[in-house]
């Protein structure tokens, strides 16, 4: 079993919090009916760079504050998302284990849906499973990596593991996770594929990616039901089109911003039939790009 936050359900829930803050008012939304889960909403973050300290600014942006934003946004929806991607570089910088806990304490306003969380090259994988993995002893799909694959009614969502070296910038799939792709794709053909990692392909604005690109493309392009990869690490909001007519989609920071007044938030994605509708939401709702909305079409 993959690891991920499994949801709580609103009554276990509600029985925890009265436990934990017996005699304490509680906030309306713990006394508000069961909120209906939408199978085709999905909240994609990536690169909350969030420190232990919860005080820590960065380029004027306290990174703790921006994620209990997007997490408090994505709470009060009036429905839920089906999941949750955090899309790597969960840590601040050298995924120390304390980042781990104040990451998991900031995502649990959110935690009545499935988190599912990869790797980046700021993260340590061995701190994130021992923070987050609630059965360790299950068997991964490719050993030492943070692979996952959700089958849901509408798509396939790979999710998959590019951290090579904690604070080395590139990053890499490697062969047995390669192979494990091509599989799994196979052997899920009849459902359009998402894939989502944390490193861009090959090098974007001077930023290294993925080293082997190359064979992740050759993976992907031939297989037609790979209609998108999701990545971050850039911290740059962008969607091209690749040659092979997949999408390219660049997923914003939440938090951690390369240069004041780049766009952070997140992405609301909306499965539909043929393709797939992004908007981004930006934590500064006077940003230029803030409810930029993109219908993407699936290749055939
Ligand atoms: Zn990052």
């Amino acid at each position: 079993m993959p690891i991920y936050l499994p949801p709580i359900s609103r009554r276990g829930f509600f029985r925890r919090t009265m436990l934990a803050a017996a005699g304490l008012a509680l906030g309306p939304n713990l006394c508000a009916a069961e909120k209906r889960s939408d199978d085709h909403f999905w909240a994609l973050f990536s690169d909350p760079h969030i420190a232990a300290d919860r005080a820590l600014i960065h380029n004027n942006v306290n990174m703790a504050d921006h994620l209990a934003q997007v997490a408090q946004e994505v709470a009060a929806l009036p429905v839920r998302p089906a999941g949750i991607f955090v899309n790597g570089d969960c840590a601040y910088s050298s995924g120390e284990k304390e980042d781990y806990a104040t990451l998991t304490g900031l995502l649990k306003p959110l935690r009545e849906s499935p988190i599912h969380l990869t790797l980046g090259n700021h993260d340590n994988r061995e701190h994130f499973w021992n923070a987050l993995d609630s059965d360790p002893t299950a068997k991964r799909p490719v050993a030492d990596k943070q692979t996952l694959l959700i089958t849901t009614p509408q798509v396939n969502w790979f999710m998959l593991d590019s951290l090579d070296k904690t604070l080395s910038t590139p990053g890499e799939l490697g062969k047995p996770q390669l192979d494990w792709l091509a599989k799994s794709l196979d052997a899920n053909a009849d459902k359009p594929a998402l894939i989502m990692l944390h490193h861009n392909p090959g090098l974007t604005d001077g930023v290294p990616g993925l080293k082997d690109t190359a064979a992740f493309l050759e993976v992907m392009r031939p297989r037609r039901q790979v209609k998108a990869y999701f990545f971050g690490h850039t911290h740059a909001w962008s969607i091209t089109p690749d040659e092979s007519g997949i999408h390219f989609i660049n997923l914003p920071p939440t938090s951690y911003l390369f240069k004041e007044g780049k766009s952070s938030g997140w992405v609301r994605a909306t499965i539909a039939d043929d393709g797939m509708k992004l908007e981004l939401r930006c934590l500064d709702t006077t940003h230029k790009q803030h409810g930029e909305v993109n219908d993407l079409k699936w290749r055939v």
